[in-house]
């Protein structure tokens, strides 16, 4: 797998993929659906933080299980942790040479539908 360097908006968190970006999806939980974004579904082990471990923010939310990180200074979601540990997400957006039209069929994970635990 080839891999790809993407960034938050400001430039203090930097990350590296191997990814085909074969597996890019849209949810339409109450969270990503207000984000926007695409987002590459990855390994754990295909992902290396490379810099801003200490401007990234974590927000946690209904079973505080996922991760969800976004740099604390320009507010872009970057990377999430997701129920599984070995299982993460990227947001397509940070990869500059990389646009939606780049990538497969985006699909669409019904986020809405998975349990809830508080609102
Ligand atoms: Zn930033």
């Amino acid at each position: 797998m080839k891999k790809f360097t993407g960034s938050c908006h400001c430039g203090a968190v930097v990350f590296r993929v191997a990814s085909n970006f074969e597996k890019t999806i849209r949810c339409d939980c109450s969270l990503c659906k207000r984000k926007g974004t695409v987002i590459n579904l990855i390994e754990t082990e295909e992902f290396e933080l490379l810099k801003g471990d200490d401007v990234l923010s974590l927000y946690e939310w209904n079973s505080n299980i996922a991760k969800h990180y976004f740099c604390k200074i320009c507010g872009i979601y970057t990377h999430h942790i997701r129920r599984s540990v070995a299982a993460m997400g990227v947001n397509v957006g940070c990869f500059d040479h990389l646009t939606t039209e780049d990538l497969p069929e985006i699909g669409l994970v019904k986020g809405s539908t998975f349990s809830i635990v508080k609102g």
